[in-house]
């Protein structure tokens, strides 16, 4: 199965999209996290993105479609994917559509997070992640078992994003609301967008989620 996860920074997208590449084998496909890949990579994509990640703002469509499409063509997401934090606007939406034509795939859903914008940056200025393994937690909604330990290795040193403060928040919070909102929709109208209340315990989001999948036909 194919499908998209949208919702505002902070809304969940990267928990649930773990939850469900673990369960059922899809494949998560963050353009965010491809991007963080490339600035430390110091590849030419990423010095291109990185002020504007900084700033909170997007990265230029055409960038992301061609980054997404050669993605989406590798074997490992003919099992089923999971598109985090893409498309952001309605000309990457488009974009989109045709290249699954062009490679013979098609989306089964569009998965709307629903969550309330204030409890978001709360939510966004408490998240880390473990530097060795990439396993995320928060502050105060998900921290590590032992202080200072990953969970998932061990690992002892974690990273913030730097994007993560409460000011590029607000901006990226304004870009969702102006740039990629129009696309809810956009997949309204193809029938494919269904609603999920992402302020709901992170379990039941997920069994809302698993609920949707169970009643799209494959
Ligand atoms: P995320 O990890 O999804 O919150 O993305 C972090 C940042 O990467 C965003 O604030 C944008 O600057 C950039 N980015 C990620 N995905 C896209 C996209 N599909 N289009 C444009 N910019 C993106």
């Amino acid at each position: 199965m194919n499908i998209i996860l949208i919702g505002p920074p902070g809304a969940g997208k990267g928990t649930q999209s773990h939850f469900l590449e673990e369960k059922h084998g899809m494949i998560q496909l963050s353009t965010g996290d491809m991007l963080r890949t490339a600035i430390k990579h110091e590849e030419p994509v990423g010095l291109e993105a990185q002020s504007l990640m900084a700033a909170g703002k997007l990265v230029p469509d055409d960038l992301m479609v061609r980054m997404i499409e050669a993605r989406i063509a590798k074997p490992d997401c003919a099992r089923g994917f999971i598109l985090d934090g893409f498309p952001r606007t309605v000309p990457q939406a488009e974009a989109l559509d045709k290249m699954l034509v062009a490679q013979g795939k098609k989306l089964d859903a569009v998965i709307e997070l629903k969550v309330d914008e204030a409890a978001l940056i709360a939510r966004v200025s408490g998240r880390f992640a473990c530097a060795n393994c990439g396993a995320s937690y928060h502050d105060t909604y998900m921290p590590t078992t032992k202080p200072n330990v990953c969970d998932a290795c061990g690992g002892k040193e974690f990273t913030r994003r730097p994007d993560d403060n409460a000011e590029t928040m607000k901006a990226r919070l304004e870009v969702f609301r102006i740039q990629t909102a129009p696309i809810l929709p956009y997949y309204q109208a193809k029938g494919l967008l269904k609603v999920v209340d992402g302020m709901a315990d992170m379990h039941d989001v997920t069994k809302a989620i698993e609920a949707v999948l169970n009643q799209t036909p494959a």
